[in-house]
């Protein structure tokens, strides 16, 4: 832990420790407004946010932002909680900002009283154009100067709903000159006749996200409150509310901001992704060509390779793109040492080894994973007809071509070394299937010299009687485009990839016929593919994770 060089957000911490600050009240929180499900961007901000609380043992509050009722509901908020505790983070206390209304409201009559807030009964337009240019100060609001008694009974009435939306707004009376253009007297409050997912129909004035955020980090004593770099004018603002309510006893939250993260040919604004569930551009939120959490989970992501992934790029101080092939690769990596080996043809070609007594059997021995020895062995069963993949054979072929071809050998994987003698074909010229001679003496593992023989290429294979019919779903991004969101004139979803799933059968050996959703495997020579979560003991269905290889470097 010592010798892990420290990124910049951790350096913060360290300083504010060397400079007294006792370790004891050290409070972190991760912050999501519910108005979507989390994705690959937020994992950042968990594995910093949960990361800091291991580090340093100190509590992590899961708070939930749900100040605006137009956009949250429920089933966000169950979402947010499955996926931080898929990716094996423990918070220390679930939150809601909607916890805390009746305490804003409190203090923002303390604020009224002290002519600090006035009620400003101007619409929002008439707002907007009175907030000045950063060089040129605003106009004060004709209701500026409202006595603190008319603010306090409008207030209340707005409280009360006794007014529509966008009657009246609360606002901070602090500077219409400021050159932060946030300090120009912000709004507190705007009525809204919503009913809230948590609080119903309680409220119809609901507090802005700065009003809310400072004061709940306050509330709940958390010491350090990282935001992405949009929020680094608000800090200004963040900091003025505290001045109005911190009790110098008590710790004062410190904002500080760092770059969010964007990932190459996909979007993760919660908006834009809301977008693509709605127009139906996918299944749902978890669909798994979505970067949501729940989404990657669905494609077959490890919560690992998730924070390995988090942990390689870490915290940056500047907005940058980054490659998608790194999450591909982390999940690769460990898929590698955890899924088990397995046979799958995705393309079948049927194989008859004339040689082989018809109506026989018989069940080889195969490794589940080279790289993990507990990982044990399985029986594999073999017979007169097999399938292959469609492209391991060829009538003719180069010497560079180390699968079948007539008149070559190859070895099937755990088994026998076959020599092609001959084809058949359908009327279009389509090979149908591939008539085979085995070398009985060549079974792998059995010793004998035939066994040991080497022959240039290796295939993967099911016994046809044997195999088990399964649907396979085929993914390609999203989006072809590298950046679809970063084009000026052009909408993302104009960039979508009209042929990002495929379906088709695949045979698959028997063993898989007891899988279960979520269970990983690797389908040898081909990529690796985890169980979705519509299959059934009827009808399999299997995602392709990713493939062995990266198949998009150069
Ligand atoms: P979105 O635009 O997707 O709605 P958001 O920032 O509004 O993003 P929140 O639910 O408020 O989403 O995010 C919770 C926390 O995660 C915040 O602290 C936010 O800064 C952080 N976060 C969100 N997106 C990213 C990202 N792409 N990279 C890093 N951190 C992020
Ligand atoms: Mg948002
Ligand atoms: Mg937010």
């Amino acid at each position: 832990e010592g010798s892990k060089s420290l990124n910049f957000i951790e350096h913060i911490v360290e300083e504010d420790l060397s400079n007294g600050f006792a370790k004891e009240k050290l409070r972190f929180r991760f912050p999501p407004e519910p108005n979507g499900y989390l994705h690959i961007g937020h994992a950042s901000s968990i594995c910093l946010n949960f990361g800091l609380g291991l580090r340093y043992k100190a509590p992590v509050n899961l708070r939930f932002d749900d100040t605006n009722p137009a956009k949250e509901e429920q089933e966000y908020v169950d979402a947010i909680k499955r996926d931080v505790e898929w990716l094996g983070f423990k918070w220390d206390t679930e939150c809601f900002a909607s916890d805390y209304f009746q305490q804003l409201y409190d203090w923002a009559i303390v604020l009224i009283k002290q002519g600090k807030a006035y009620v400003d009964s101007q619409s929002s337009a008439e707002i907007a154009a009175q907030k000045g240019t950063p060089t040129e100060a605003g106009k004060p609001s004709p209701f500026r100067e409202r006595s603190v008694e008319e603010n306090l009974e409008l207030f209340q009435a707005m409280k009360e709903g006794k007014f529509k939306e966008g009657e009246h707004v609360l606002r901070a009376k602090i500077d219409m000159a400021s050159s932060n253009m946030l300090m120009r007297d912000p709004l507190m409050y705007r009525i809204l006749h919503r009913p809230h997912h948590r609080t119903n129909t309680d409220w119809c004035i609901y507090p802005m996200y700065d009003w809310a955020h400072g004061e709940s980090d306050y509330v709940e004593q958390v010491s350090h409150s990282f935001c992405t770099l949009e929020f680094a004018m608000h800090r200004e603002l963040y900091d003025w509310f505290l001045d109005q309510v911190v009790d110098e006893n008590k710790v004062r939250p410190k904002q500080r901001e760092f770059a969010r993260r964007n990932f190459s040919h996909t979007v993760v604004s919660k908006r834009k992704l809301l977008q693509l569930v709605e127009q139906g551009f996918v299944s749902g939120w978890d669909d798994p060509r979505m970067p949501t959490i729940s989404g990657l989970r669905r494609r077959g992501y490890t919560p690992e390779s998730l924070i390995n992934f988090a942990n390689t790029i870490g915290i940056a101080k500047r907005e940058n793109v980054v490659d998608v092939s790194l999450l591909e690769f982390h999940v690769r990596e460990h898929l590698n040492k955890i899924a088990p080996r397995v046979m799958a043809v995705l393309d079948p070609l049927k194989v008859v080894l004339t040689n082989y007594p018809e109506g026989e059997e018989e069940w080889l021995e195969a490794e589940n994973n080279p790289e993990d020895e507990a990982a044990g062995s399985r029986q594999l069963p073999f017979s007169r007809e097999l399938y292959i993949e469609k492209d391991d054979f060829k009538e003719e072929a180069n010497r560079k071509f180390f699968r079948l071809k007539l008149g070559g050998e190859v070895r099937l994987k755990n088994g026998y070394i076959i020599k092609a003698e001959s084809c058949t074909k359908d009327a279009d010229g389509n090979i149908t299937e591939v008539q085979c001679t085995y070398d009985p003496k060549s079974k792998s593992g059995s010793g004998t010299e035939e066994s040991l023989r080497k022959v240039k290429g290796t295939l993967h294979w099911v016994s046809a009687p044997h195999a088990v019919s399964a649907e396979v779903r085929l993914y390609d991004r999203l989006f072809m485009d590298e950046t679809p969101d970063g084009h000026k004139d052009r909408d993302f979803l104009e960039f979508i990839n009209k042929d990002s799933l495929q379906v088709i059968n695949a045979f698959v050996e028997p063993s898989l016929k007891n899988a279960v959703p979520e269970d990983r495997f690797q389908f040898q020579r081909t990529g690796y593919f985890n169980v979705d979560k519509e299959s059934t003991s009827e009808k399999l269905i299997f995602n392709r994770t990713v493939g062995l290889r990266d198949s998009w470097a150069k």
